[in-house]
């Protein structure tokens, strides 16, 4: 591993600090940015290790719930507020790796975590995303883990996280801080698609730092679900997931709804369409089907992941159902 500087931040403004003007990262549980040192990928000259930062979630003003970066993923998953007003965040997490990783990792680093993609872990295989320009393996590849939606020639990869899908579907929002000052970004939009630039994941400028995610208070009499679909039962990452929050009026149409899909993206996927689609209609089984049609028309699916369409629109349509109440 290339030697690197190591120093510890007591506080979000000294983290700044500590990583301005140098090739530094931000180092929280490690569990991939450790990873990615070791095989090379990540080189950095400077790590500033912001595990002492604050760790708490917290109500805010508007009755949401604020989570700092430092905050482990466990730490998240067992809160109890969380699993009251936002089971699906918990489901996500506790879908998404094994319990020592999560009592590693934190919330910034779900974040930060880079794609699983095998041939951007393999130094000898040609990959734009750790050097740009040098094309795509995946493309022409084993491609069976990939992007079916948003992707471009020079990267199909996906997303890894579970719970930043959780998060998208609850129109979460990133916190962030640098010497130039504070600013909020929707978590939609903290993810990018990989376009001609599939080396930078995210809108984070150089030496940015994630100090808490929000999500708003829950709309009142939504339900919310969120489930995984892999390989086996545990310690994978998804081949499809859905993130769904739905809202019924007495009447029975759709006051509220937001569906977020994992595995299928160079991000978390805002099913935008198909929220369109149903908002103010029944929830009926045909209503689902269509609107489920409406959002993958824009799908691509690769050589070895054209399964993935047929698995995303049961898992989704089971996920409705579900959030329906047997109504369906
Ligand atoms: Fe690299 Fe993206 Fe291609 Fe994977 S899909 S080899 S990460 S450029």
């Amino acid at each position: 591993m290339k030697p690197f500087a190591y120093h510890r931040a007591d506080a979000a403004d000294q983290a700044v600090k500590q990583a301005a003007h140098a090739n530094a990262r931000y180092l929280g549980g490690g569990t991939n940015l450790v990873d990615l040192m070791r095989e090379g990928i990540e080189q950095p000259d400077v790590l500033v290790d912001i595990t002492a930062l604050p760790h708490e979630i917290s109500r805010t003003s508007e009755g949401g719930l604020r989570i700092d970066g430092a905050t482990r993923n466990t730490a998240v998953a067992a809160n109890l507020e969380i699993r009251r007003e936002f089971p699906l965040l918990s489901r996500a997490i506790l879908a998404g790796a094994s319990a020592q990783i999560r009592n590693m990792a934190t919330v910034a680093g779900n974040l930060m975590q880079r794609t699983r993609c095998a041939y951007f872990y393999d130094q000898a295989a040609a990959c734009n995303k750790r050097v740009p320009g040098s094309g795509c393996d995946a493309a022409g590849g084993f491609n069976r883990m990939h992007a079916i939606l948003g992707a471009s020639a020079d990267c199909v990869a996906t997303h890894p996280s579970d719970m930043c899908v959780a998060l998208a579907a609850l129109d979460a929002t990133v916190h962030l801080c640098s010497e130039d000052g504070d600013r909020a970004v929707p978590l939609v939009e903290f993810h990018r698609l990989p376009g001609e630039h599939p080396e930078r994941d995210t809108v984070l400028r150089e030496g940015e730092l994630i100090t808490a995610v929000s999500i708003p208070a829950a709309p009142g009499h939504t339900r919310s679900s969120y489930r995984k679909v892999r390989d086996r039962a545990s310690y994978a990452f998804a081949l499809v997931s859905v993130a769904a929050v739905v809202g019924l009026s007495t009447d029975g149409t759709i006051n509220h709804v937001r569906v977020a899909w994992g595995g299928v993206a160079h991000k978390p996927w805002r099913a935008t369409r198909l929220e369109a689609e149903l908002l103010g209609k029944p929830l009926t089984t045909d209503a689902i089907a269509q609107a489920i049609e409406l959002e993958l028309q824009a799908a691509v699916p690769l050589s070895d992941n054209a399964f993935k369409l047929p698995l995303l629109q049961r898992t989704t349509a089971a996920v409705l159902a579900e959030l329906a109440g047997g109504a369906l």
